[in-house]
């Protein structure tokens, strides 16, 4: 099967995917700010342990400005629980210095808000530490905007469905997703497929029998990680 993106099959497949999975949760719709901040603490950890360290940070520091200005040994200490500390710690201190060098008021909710999406795009995909996952998470998640990211998940699913070259990086996946799938349906299919990667089309040994996309599917049967 060759490998196609035609807005019919992306849409044939969001709507089998909601089928079985049920209409996918709204989004959280966080400030800008506390959705990249989130968003950092999620790296390379599950979404229990990201929302422990998060409610814990929030508990420790009253503002993002204090975030900014705190040491990062305090900040590793408030969200130790979310793994990784020593390294998520100095990444969100400087997304927030960068921010707050930049003019923006960290503590105000509309925060990044107002600015439109090619402007907002490249100021957070500029930030220390943020790339185009991350960057897309706050577009999307915060403010509902056509920005589709690529986890672990949605990149594997992806390439086997033949959404994207087998060979794609996660982020050149996010480049060729972006541009295929049509803005109505970037958080349906978003969802969509995460959920199908978390419960079906698993890393290893996907269940390809009780996959609701198998005639779609081109590595039907597949065993390997990808
Ligand atoms: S048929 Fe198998 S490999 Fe293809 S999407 Fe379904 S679970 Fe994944």
């Amino acid at each position: 099967m060759p490998r196609t993106t035609g807005a019919r099959r992306l849409r044939a497949i969001t709507r089998r995917l909601d089928a079985a999975y049920g209409e996918p949760p709204a989004a959280r719709r966080l400030p800008p700010i506390d959705e990249l901040v989130l968003t950092i603490l999620s790296q390379n950890t599950s979404d229990v342990n990201r929302d422990r360290a998060y409610a814990d940070l929030r508990r420790a520091f009253p503002t993002w400005t204090a975030v900014a200005r705190a040491p990062a040994r305090g900040i590793a200490r408030a969200i130790r629980r979310g793994g990784l500390s020593a390294t998520k710690a100095p990444r969100l201190r400087a997304a927030l210095r960068t921010l707050e060098a930049r003019g923006m008021e960290l503590d105000a909710p509309r925060a990044l808000a107002e600015l439109p999406d090619a402007e907002l795009w490249e100021v957070l995909v500029g930030l220390p530490g943020v790339g185009p996952k991350t960057a897309a998470c706050v577009l999307l998640f915060s403010l509902d905007r056509p920005y589709l990211p690529v986890d672990t998940h949605v990149h594997r699913a992806a390439i086997r469905l033949g959404l994207v070259d087998e060979r794609s990086s996660a982020v050149r996946a996010q480049e060729e997703l972006q541009a295929a799938v049509p803005p109505d349906l970037v958080y349906a299919f978003h969802m969509g497929l995460i959920r199908h990667g978390r419960a079906v089309c698993v890393a290893r040994r996907p269940l390809c029998s009780e996959c609701v996309l198998a005639d779609l599917c081109p590595r039907v049967g597949v065993t390997t990680s990808r």
